[in-house]
């Protein structure tokens, strides 16, 4: 049991906003991969902005893309000497069952947005604004998706501009979701979204900008591994490397729909025999859905030796993940609804063809006859996985289109480049 003083610790830390520590990167450094004049241009870009004070707020700092992006993102700020620094907004179970309640409903799934579900969020929002308030003044800060959206109506004097960034699919929200969040959010001084088609018609008078995520191929999720390595990795996981491998590599989440994967993959094997499935998924701190989503697919796959499911907590880590992307045969990203889906341009930058859902974020990376086919039914999907399984020199000519249509629009040099043009015009 806990004694009062562990309570009180616990109550603290629920308080607190973590600051994620990282040391500045060098972007010369992605000369390796880009032209030097990519790098330039960043230099360029981020020279209005010395001395400014910036900061990124979001929910997590570990699972799913957002914190994958400001893990690449803050380093490379700091390397070209901006002051950004990254708070992680603090929570309890409850608040987050909230949060991820709201943003699947803002991805239009029904949640009853009840008085103190509002109140919680609201009351929460408050508290973590009161903690930032004891930070000092910053000149820019950029808040990520609905859990902290509320701070900028309860923060006075904390920052100069504000952004919200929304990473999630607003296409066809829950009405009473949206109105509930659109007044928070039209408080920000700029709105940026991933695609057009998200901005809500409420918002459509903010100022906005429409922003890609992007990969950063020198993380240890994109960088070239040593075939032994990306052998070892695999084997140890219990896949066998005389089988042809399928990955799906995403939280457990039911818009990445991994049930329906698991039933995809058994009627592929019916015509592919000796095909294996790898279910890759991290367990993100802010996402409780994903704990019972994983119990459904253990339930599933018990008594499937050809399924093998892996997360974060048995050792598949980002280099893990590098390993799975490059040793599948074909990846599938079978979503129903995606805000961007950075593992698809993260299996194409290796070359490896994938099968995806057409929704969301998703289309821009994979532009017909590029990095392998879009499908909207289970049957397609199926018909396209084992299509690619057939016949390996399509599947390589798409994957290498692909990794050339990520090269030219979703690397991270792009995305820094938008984002200081961004920061550049608020301040
Ligand atoms: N990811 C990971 N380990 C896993 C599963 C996913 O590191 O077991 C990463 C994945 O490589 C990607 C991010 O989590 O970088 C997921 O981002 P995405 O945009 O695809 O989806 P989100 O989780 O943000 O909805």
């Amino acid at each position: 049991m806990l004694d009062d003083s562990c309570v009180s610790v616990r109550r603290e830390e629920e308080r607190m906003l973590h600051r994620v520590d990282l040391t500045p990167k060098d972007p010369d450094l992605y000369r390796r991969v880009v032209d030097a004049k990519v790098i330039a241009e960043l230099e360029r870009l981020a020279a209005p902005l010395q001395g400014a004070r910036v900061l990124q707020v979001n929910a997590t700092a570990y699972g799913g893309g957002v914190s994958t992006l400001l893990r690449s993102l803050v380093p490379l700020y700091r390397g070209l000497g901006l002051d950004v620094d990254w708070r992680v907004m603090p929570g309890t179970p409850d608040f987050f069952a909230v949060t991820k309640g709201l943003h699947n409903a803002l991805q239009g799934a029904a949640f009853d947005l009840t008085p103190e579900r509002r109140e919680l969020y609201l009351s929460h929002n408050r508290e973590v604004a009161a903690a930032l308030g004891g930070e000092g003044r910053y000149d820019l800060v950029v808040v990520h998706d609905p859990q902290p959206a509320a701070i900028r109506h309860f923060s006075d004097g904390v920052g100069a501009r504000w952004v919200w960034r929304c990473h999630i699919d607003t296409s066809h929200p829950d009405p009473a979701a949206l109105a509930f969040l659109e007044p928070l959010v039209a408080q920000y001084d700029a709105l940026v979204y991933t695609m057009d088609a998200f901005v809500p018609a409420e918002l459509r008078g903010r100022p906005l900008r429409i922003i890609a995520p992007a990969i950063d191929p020198l993380s240890p999720k994109s960088l070239p591994l040593p075939a032994e390595l990306i052998a070892g990795i695999v084997e140890w996981a219990g896949v066998s490397l005389d089988r042809p491998l399928i990955s799906q590599i995403s939280r457990f989440d039911p818009w990445k729909d991994p049930l329906g994967v698991i039933e995809v993959f058994r009627r592929v094997r019916e015509r592919v025999p000796g095909v294996q499935l790898a279910l890759v998924g991290q367990m993100a701190l802010d996402d409780p859905q994903g704990w019972a989503m994983l119990r459904q697919i253990q339930d599933e796959t018990r008594d499937d030796d050809d399924i093998h499911v892996l997360t974060n907590f048995t050792g598949i880590d980002d280099v893990g993940v590098n390993a799975f992307q490059r040793a599948s045969s074909v990846v599938l990203q079978k979503s129903i609804r995606e805000g961007f889906g950075l593992v698809v341009s993260e299996s194409l930058w290796k070359g490896t063809p994938v099968v995806a859902g057409r929704t969301g974020g998703i289309p821009m990376q994979m532009p017909e006859g590029v990095g392998g086919y879009l499908v909207d039914t289970a049957e397609e999907c199926v018909e396209r996985t084992v299509e690619l399984l057939r016949d390996r020199a399509a599947a390589a000519r798409l994957g290498e289109a692909g990794r050339r249509h990520v090269r030219e629009h979703f690397l991270i040099t792009r995305l820094l480049a938008d984002e200081l043009r961004l920061l550049g015009s608020l301040c």
